[in-house]
């Protein structure tokens, strides 16, 4: 850990102690913007359900429509066909980041923990059978959505950072994963991308359509007989042996509740100390006919080493999505403002920034049309650390937050480990990094806002220890 490093931490640990107090006075309110990616106008015909109106009780209210609420409604509808279940989900299905990203479906962790063969191999196995599981939703249930597995490039821009990486594919291989390093020169001419000095190929590994999959599985979910209501944002989760959620128009008296609620989560009081909510810019260009596909069509997409990471990825039908890649292109807003809220010429500039990163790496891409550019929030945890579980003195309370970027697959998979966690049956996901997993603590405003500030001017990335 470098001295600045230090420093956010020990800063950030000595601000924490104003929680009682400042955690107070800086009070969050629930702000939810509407999804305007290439993902979500994907599909034209989604009608969301209606709102709950009236007051009713449930086994498992899930909060939050996303990959961690639906896969939730999923798995755990179909372990417990007698039980209640009820998502309420402030906006729509997929208004959230799981409609609004990269859409890679990525193995592994967003940062790698130091080697350790065992849990580097489980953690491989369990996000691949994550991917499984998502094709195999889509195939048993015929699901109209778009997405393929043939790999993606994590993409290394100096040769010391490929060098190192070429170690760390020959460790993956040694502990038996599919994982390959592909040099500058092979690069150059299957993946044309300036500046690239090598890659590591997953090629198990892809990409999908994340408001296909969450929408297309509305009525597959009601089939199993999860009561879905959307508009029906809760401000209020009031814990107890039954827990009383508040809803504008109606409350819910359950069991056991499940925080799907990711960037959001902060909002309801949870994790205030731990999240933070970071909003990312992206793009899509018009469909690339054959002639202009950069080379890119051979694997799913790419995500570089940068901190302010670029990420890209392109559909079967040939439109390139490309985010981040600029200090601008995600932001964390004050007291976890989880929309953009930036001015016309702000919304431009970032725009700039973001084309200016896929130019660098494309300079055949100049010119190329954008039909959409939107943002979406993700969750970032300080140390990194993804965290899944269950907690609250009657141990109904259960989470799965803080995907930190990384969460297409994990969220996915996070509704089987909080159904088997549920029901006693967790022995398989103990071993995991993730499961009941602790975390640095962040300071409340001001303290959290001015320490990103000052950090990630000095350190031109952001913060993390
Ligand atoms: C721009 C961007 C690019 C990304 N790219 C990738 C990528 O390429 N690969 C990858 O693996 N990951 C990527 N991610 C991360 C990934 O998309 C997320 O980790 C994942 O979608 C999280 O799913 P979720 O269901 O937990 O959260 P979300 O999809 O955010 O869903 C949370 C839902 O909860 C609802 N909600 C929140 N609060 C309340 C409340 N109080 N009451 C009711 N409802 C509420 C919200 O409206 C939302 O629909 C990206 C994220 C973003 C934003």
């Amino acid at each position: 850990m470098n001295l600045l490093s230090r420093g956010l931490l020990a800063g950030a640990s000595l601000a924490s102690r104003t929680w009682p107090v400042a955690g107070r006075i800086f009070r969050e309110k629930l702000e939810i913007d509407e999804n305007r990616s290439v993902w979500a106008a994907s599909t034209p015909d989604y009608r969301s359900g209606p709102p709950l109106i009236g007051d009713t009780t449930a086994d498992l209210a899930i909060i939050g429509g996303g990959f961690t609420g639906t896969s939730t409604a999923y798995h755990f509808s179909r372990r417990y066909p007698e039980k209640r279940v009820l998502l309420l989900e402030a906006a729509t299905l997929a208004n959230g980041a799981s409609g609004r990203n990269g859409g890679m479906t990525l193995n592994g962790l967003p940062l790698d923990p130091p080697p350790n063969p065992a849990v580097d191999a489980l953690v491989y196995a369990t996000t691949n059978a994550g991917i499984d599981t998502i094709e195999e939703i889509i195939r048993r249930h015929s699901l109209p959505v778009s997405y393929r597995r043939d790999g993606t490039l994590s993409v290394f821009t100096s040769a010391q950072r490929a060098e190192a990486a070429h170690a760390k594919a020959e460790y993956q291989r040694s502990i038996g994963l599919p994982t390959q390093f592909i040099d500058r020169a092979d690069l150059t001419g299957r993946f044309r991308l300036e500046g690239a000095h090598g890659a590591i190929l997953d090629p198990n590994s892809g990409q999908l359509n994340g408001a296909q999959y969450v929408r297309s599985q509305r009525p597959v979910l009601v089939e199993q007989g999860v009561e879905i209501y959307e508009r029906t944002p809760v401000p209020k989760v009031e814990e107890g042996r039954t827990i009383t959620l508040t809803t504008p128009n109606g409350t819910v008296r359950a069991q056991a509740i499940v925080l799907a609620t990711n960037g959001y989560t902060s909002k309801l009081g949870y994790f205030r100390d731990a999240l933070f909510p970071v909003v990312s810019h992206v793009f899509a260009t018009a469909p690339l006919d054959p002639a202009q596909q950069l080379g890119w069509r051979q694997w799913a997409g790419f995500y570089d080493d940068m901190d302010r990471i670029s990420y890209s990825s392109i559909t079967k039908e040939g439109q390139v999505v490309f985010g981040g890649g600029s200090p601008l292109g995600s932001v964390y807003n004050f007291n976890n403002g989880t929309r953009f809220n930036g001015s016309p010429a702000q919304a431009t500039r970032i725009s700039a920034s973001i084309e200016a990163a896929f130019q660098r790496y494309t300079p055949g891409g100049r010119g190329v049309p954008i039909v959409q550019r939107w943002s979406g929030t993700l969750g970032l945890t300080l140390c990194r650390n993804i965290l899944m579980g269950v907690r609250g003195e009657f141990r109904n309370v259960f989470y799965a937050v803080g995907y930190n970027g990384h969460g297409v697959t994990l969220a996915n998979v996070a509704g089987q480990l909080l159904t088997d966690m549920y029901s006693g049956d967790d022995e398989k996901w103990r071993g995991l990094p993730f499961y009941q997993d602790s975390y640095t603590r962040i300071p409340p405003e001001p303290f959290r806002w001015a320490g990103y500030e000052l950090f990630t001017r000095l350190a031109g990335h952001l913060p993390r220890y």
